[in-house]
């Protein structure tokens, strides 16, 4: 990895001349594990070692964290390598706990940020301190959540602040663990240009040979930092086996990484680039356009269907659609999973157009 020119805030206090890195496991399992891992990353790109104490599991029977011990664990790595640590914090006890062991980064999980009761109480137990507090996106893609977090937050004058997404829950099964939906991290950065950004490849992707490819991405979209889990051995983990990477893969992932540089002077990349957008500009107005005839057209079938008392929904004609779109889709290059997407959110739209005609 190499340099990115602009720092902000808390981070500027890492000095660092590459973006920030968080690794470690997902889980601190045994004292040993924690200390083999914590060495491994020490004199690396790693500035941070994380591990989760209470691991919050969808369904009960999963390994829950090793709670309370595992901060005296995480002290000893701390002594023994300088690495500052981070861990989740879930409710007032956890952060008691985590301030009492003066763990230095606290993150708020992704089941934790769709709850505002829960963030309230956290923000409360850390009014005014100077720990470094990062939100990770709620579990499902709702941008103004993930804003309502970060403000309660600042609200209890909190200042070190920063946001970890890791992708949204989806129910269909897609090639990510957690849908990135790049878009609703990019308008955060939109709205909070100076609030750090820190990718979670990890939960995103929940494969280790995709970790690569989505932090790429991520310092593509000028992101502040990445946290990655890594186990000195992966596959036995506890938790989150499957995306976890060896230390000695993660230096591997930091050498392939390139860190681009927010734009060049006007030399041609710039000039080809901006052609480019001016040319995607145009298409996406088009696609609005042609967007909205579609609906009107909708709008007078509502009429017609109305008319005959038939019902909005016509199973049939609509799989004859979904068929010819997915072909045609084919021959494009566009995948059949995009084609579904798309179409099933124009069908969508189109139908609560004809309710609202049909209904009128
Ligand atoms: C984790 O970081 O191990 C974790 C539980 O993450 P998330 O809240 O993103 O699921
Ligand atoms: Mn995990």
């Amino acid at each position: 990895m190499k340099k990115k020119e602009q720092h902000t805030n808390w981070l500027e206090d890492f000095n660092l001349s590459h973006p920030l890195v968080i690794a470690g496991p997902c889980s601190a399992e045994t004292e040993e594990q924690v200390l083999k891992i914590a060495h491994e990353l020490k004199n690396s790109d790693v500035s941070i070692f994380r591990a989760g104490i209470w691991k919050p599991r969808t369904r009960p029977g999963g390994f829950e964290g090793v709670g309370e011990i595992g901060l005296k664990w995480l002290q000893k790595a701390k002594a023994e390598t300088g690495l500052p640590l981070a861990i989740e914090v879930a409710n007032a006890t956890h952060v008691k706990l985590a301030l009492e062991y003066d763990i230095d980064v606290l993150w708020i999980g992704a089941r934790t940020t769709v709850n505002p009761f829960a963030v309230q109480e956290i923000a409360d137990a850390l009014n005014g301190t100077n720990k470094i507090v990062l939100v990770k996106n709620p579990v499902n893609p709702d941008l103004s959540l993930w804003i309502g977090a970060l403000e309660r937050l600042a609200n209890a004058h909190i200042k070190n602040i920063g946001a970890i997404h890791r992708g949204f829950s989806t129910y269909e099964k897609t090639k990510y663990r957690n849908n990135p939906e790049w878009q609703i991290a990019i308008d955060l950065q939109y709205k909070f240009p100076n609030l750090p950004l820190i990718c979670d490849p990890s939960h995103i992707t929940g494969k280790r040979n995709m970790i690569q490819e989505v932090s790429q991405q991520a310092l593509d979209l000028n992101y502040d930092g990445l946290m990655i889990e890594t186990h000195i051995d992966p596959d036995n983990a506890w938790s989150d086996a499957a995306q976890q990477v060896t230390p000695a893969v993660l230096k591997e992932i930091f050498t392939d990484l390139r860190v681009r540089k927010e734009s060049d002077d006007a030399d041609d990349f710039t000039k080809k680039m901006n052609k480019k957008r001016t040319q995607i500009d145009e298409l996406d107005s088009k696609i609005v356009e042609i967007l909205g005839k579609r609906m009107k057209i909708a709008g007078e079938i509502g009429l017609l269907k109305k008319e005959k008392n038939v019902a909005i929904l016509q199973n049939k004609r609509w799989n004859e659609i979904l068929g010819k779109m997915i072909l045609e889709g084919e021959d494009k290059g566009l995948s059949e999973e995009f084609i579904l997407k798309l179409f099933k959110a124009i069908h969508q739209e189109s139908i609560s157009h004809q309710e609202k005609i049909v209904n009128n």
